[in-house]
């Protein structure tokens, strides 16, 4: 009997209804090459469905999701919403009751998009970001907001188990590439947290002695992304430098619309969500301009974490393929919509 993977869709808001939609018809057709099905259902959670209902999700949407074998993801968030509501109603709520304690965020260059950087020389790295603690946890207060005594408090919590698991995720990352992990930190002001997330780390790294480790502090490691990108294999952070040092890697790409991402459950107990790593663009939203790569590589990580590897490459390969042949989408200088981009990978697949 053929195999069936049931993904939840979620295309959530903005250039969300645009990219979901090309990125599953690509993962169809790879799985279908490959000899296995999808089986999607689409869900309406978001912004959207907070402006209708007062809630991003009901209150069985966590339960619902759950039976899946993974989240497909676009993006959540609209202008007329609060912006503190995304992450905290939606994003950060599955990656916590999910347990996707890995944001796994690769970085690459791609043939035929032309990048920011004059070096020629050839990067690929992967951002492995901590992704229910440290400094979003959303732990605080703000005290007499509007008096002027008024004050903002947010408090990070760095736990062991925490630090532990996605050390080990990393070094065992590494093993499977270069070698090498850099520990972005900042534990020369961050006195307490960080310290104590170097010293776990430490010991974590004493039981990969095959894996070369160095500690990077948050400011250099911004400035060797620029200048030398080359040099990094596997970057272990924190999740708000996480954040930020993912948005430079996709910088470093050409746009923020090619870079992919998993939120991974590496134990498998619960389902994990991919998505692009940009937001829901509401800008260019409904034009059917939206750059869908950084889907296609989403839906790539959600095949090889199936163990859909042999599909997961012939993606990759086939979106190489339709830059490199100069089909190129409106933010990287080319004039290739969405839907005709997705034709053009299915094509090559
Ligand atoms: P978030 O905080 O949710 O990450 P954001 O407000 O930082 O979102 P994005 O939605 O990521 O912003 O997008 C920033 C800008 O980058 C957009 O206004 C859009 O012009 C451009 N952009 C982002 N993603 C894409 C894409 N897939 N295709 C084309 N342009 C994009």
């Amino acid at each position: 009997m053929t195999k069936n993977y049931h993904i939840a869709a979620v295309p959530g808001d903005g250039i969300g209804h645009e990219i979901v939609p090309a990125g599953s018809r690509v993962l169809e057709a790879a799985a279908s090459a490959s000899g296995f099905g999808m089986h999607f259902d689409h869900f309406d959670y978001g912004a959207g469905y907070y402006k209708k209902h007062g809630v991003f999700m009901p209150a069985d949407g966590l339960a619902t999701l759950k039976d899946y074998d993974a989240i497909l993801f676009g993006a959540v968030g609209l202008p007329d919403v609060d912006d503190t509501l995304p992450a905290k109603d939606y994003t950060f709520r599955v990656r916590t009751h999910f347990e996707q304690y890995v944001n796994y965020r690769p970085v690459r260059n791609w043939k035929g998009v032309q990048r920011p950087l004059r070096s020629k020389q050839p990067f690929d790295f992967v951002v492995v970001r901590e992704n229910t603690e440290g400094e979003f946890v959303q732990v605080g207060s703000q005290v007499k907001p509007d008096s002027a005594d008024g004050m903002g408090i947010d408090t990070s919590i760095f736990t062991r188990k925490g630090i532990e698991r996605i050390a080990h995720y990393a070094f065992r990352l590494a093993r499977t590439r270069r070698k090498h992990v850099t520990t972005v930190t900042k534990s020369n002001t961050l006195i307490n947290s960080l310290t104590y997330w170097d010293r776990v780390i430490g010991e974590v790294a004493g039981q990969y002695l095959d894996v070369e480790h160095r500690y990077m502090y948050i400011d250099a490691t911004s400035a060797n992304f620029v200048l030398k990108p080359w040099i990094f294999d596997v970057v272990l952070t924190s999740n708000l430098f996480g954040d930020i040092l993912s948005d430079l890697g996709g910088a470093l790409m050409g746009s923020l619309g090619l870079g992919g991402s998993g939120n991974i459950n590496p134990e498998k107990e619960y389902p994990s969500m991919f998505e692009p790593i940009h937001g829901s663009a509401p800008d260019i939203a409904g034009k059917g301009i939206s750059n869908p790569v950084g889907m296609f590589w989403s839906v790539a990580l959600m095949l090889e974490h199936l163990g859909e590897s042999e599909a997961a490459n012939a993606i990759m390969e086939a979106t190489d393929k339709t830059l490199a042949a100069g089909y190129l989408p409106v933010d990287i200088g080319g004039s290739t919509g969405t839907e005709a981009l997705a034709d053009k990978v299915i094509q090559h697949l």
